[in-house]
């Protein structure tokens, strides 16, 4: 089954939309939030915006969780993945 996009790290991680699917990629956990600058509860407070830089620094979308992250699989990895690594430069 073709999976969702993650709204933090652009890679097609999600089985499902809103739904609290964590990403295995970003550790993002998707309550379907779409709105990029609206603090995220089920993600410690943490908006969509701040995720994806946190994303680019440490490689999860907040600091505890670098450690249970992986790297995007080929079949996973989108073009909003990989302009959002370009422009963050990791
Ligand atoms: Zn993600």
């Amino acid at each position: 089954m073709r999976k969702f996009i993650c709204p933090v790290c652009g890679c097609r991680t999600l089985q499902s939309r809103g739904e609290n699917d964590i990403c295995q990629v970003c550790y993002w956990q998707d309550d379907g939030e779409y709105d990029e600058s609206f603090p995220n509860d089920c993600n410690y407070g943490v908006t969509i915006k701040q995720a994806r830089a946190n994303f680019l620094k440490y490689g999860a979308y907040d600091k505890q969780f670098r450690k249970s992250t992986r790297k995007p699989d080929r079949y996973e990895i989108t073009d909003i993945y990989m302009k959002l690594i370009d422009n963050g430069g990791i």
